[in-house]
């Protein structure tokens, strides 16, 4: 007996619905990573005072303001301000 087997085979076809839309497209994921330094406030070369960060001359001796230094002008090392050479390099900092 010759056995005819039918196989129908359903093909659904569905439509593909492009879920991927142009939505990524314009995501942007960007982090702004911003680095604030706080600037070292300018402080009196007579009396010691520390003025704000504009200021030029003491406001009680008249003295002038300078930025005291927080990094070797050399190698970048951080220093304190009383030193008076670099402990990384031996810059001299202070005359
Ligand atoms: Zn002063
Ligand atoms: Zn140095």
């Amino acid at each position: 007996m010759g056995s005819n087997i039918d196989l129908r085979k359903f093909q659904d076809t569905e439509a593909i619905e492009n879920a991927f839309g142009a939505l990524v497209s314009g995501k942007k994921t960007g982090y702004k990573t911003v680095i604030e330094r706080k600037k070292p406030k300018p402080k009196c070369n007579k009396c010691g005072r520390f003025g704000d960060e504009e200021q030029k001359f003491c406001r009680e001796c008249g003295g002038k303001m300078v930025i005291p230094m927080t990094n070797c002008p050399s190698c970048k090392a951080s220093i304190e301000e009383i030193d008076k050479f670099c402990p990384g390099c031996g810059f001299k900092l202070k005359e």
